[in-house]
């Protein structure tokens, strides 16, 4: 959306556009962030950390600074900048969007140039997405297959980069939030939509694909696309890697072999808050 057509939804944050070109101007290369909060007739910028690893490509609002904008009044947009590229969203800001149910105001700096983005349903396509850790990474990957192919809701888990470096053991931690069984890999035979949880130059296990049978996983590795690959057992780089199978109850045709009773899970934090 190109700046002063009548119909330019970012036309009545005029001033406040100004006080986030110049923040983010000043935080660049690194992208800035926060929201615009109103509070009665009044509405005005908070900046806030931006808490990505990977700052210069993403940005993320940690939750006790959400929460603390809530409490300053009400959040009427999520701002950042982009960094000597075009405003427009990203598949991974259209995503952080819709999940909080709130308009992106994205600024390009030097330039200044704005793009608006209001929620409006939109959904990342599985294959083929950029990685956004807690946005779009291996876990979301997951979570949506499991939505979109088989209409299973799986709990969503607040999560920071890197938390399996951080005595986190998220998967281990959670699998029963999500109603799944657990099993060791060896210990049965893998079957269409297991989660296959593996360890990727990690003590613990970090990384979950998807079995699509016939030889093939939907998974999405930090750092690359979301794809399709060969999983062939025994054989080759991820079956190597994979530690564990987890197995969701409604697809679990016996319940009596699962480690469900032996408490493998360990690891405090970290991932989820
Ligand atoms: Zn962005």
């Amino acid at each position: 959306m190109a700046l002063n057509e009548p119909d330019d939804p970012t036309a009545k944050y005029g001033d406040l556009k100004a006080e986030i070109t110049d923040i983010s101007r000043q935080r660049a290369p690194n992208e800035a962030c926060g929201f615009i909060i109103k509070a009665g007739k009044e509405a005005r910028v908070i900046e806030t950390p931006n808490t990505s690893a990977t700052p210069k490509q993403t940005f993320r609002i940690a939750p006790e600074d959400f929460e603390r904008a809530e409490d300053a009044g009400k959040i009427a947009v999520v701002w950042h900048s982009h960094y000597n590229q075009r405003p427009d969203p990203s598949m991974g800001d259209k995503v952080m969007s819709e999940r909080c149910k709130l308009p992106f105001l994205i600024v390009s700096v030097p330039n200044g140039e704005f793009a608006y983005y209001e929620p409006n349903g939109y959904e990342a396509p599985l294959l083929e997405r950029p990685f956004v850790h807690g946005v779009l990474d291996c876990f979301s990957a997951f979570r949506d297959y499991y939505k979109r192919v088989l209409n299973i809701d799986l709990p969503e888990f607040e999560r920071e980069d890197d938390w399996w470096k951080k005595g986190g053991n998220l998967y281990l931690k959670n699998y029963k939030k999500g109603n799944f069984k657990l099993f060791n890999k060896d210990d049965v035979p893998i079957q269409k939509h297991d989660g296959l949880l593996m360890a990727i130059r990690s003590e613990v296990v970090n990384h979950i694909a998807v079995y699509l049978g016939d030889g093939v996983i939907y998974h999405h590795l930090q750092g690359r696309l979301s794809e399709e690959v060969p999983y062939v057992i025994d054989r080759g780089y991820y079956p190597k890697q994979t530690r564990h199978v987890v197995r969701h109850a409604s697809l679990c045709s016996s319940t009596s072999d699962s480690m469900d009773g032996s408490e493998k899970s360990t690891g405090d934090g970290g991932g989820s808050t």
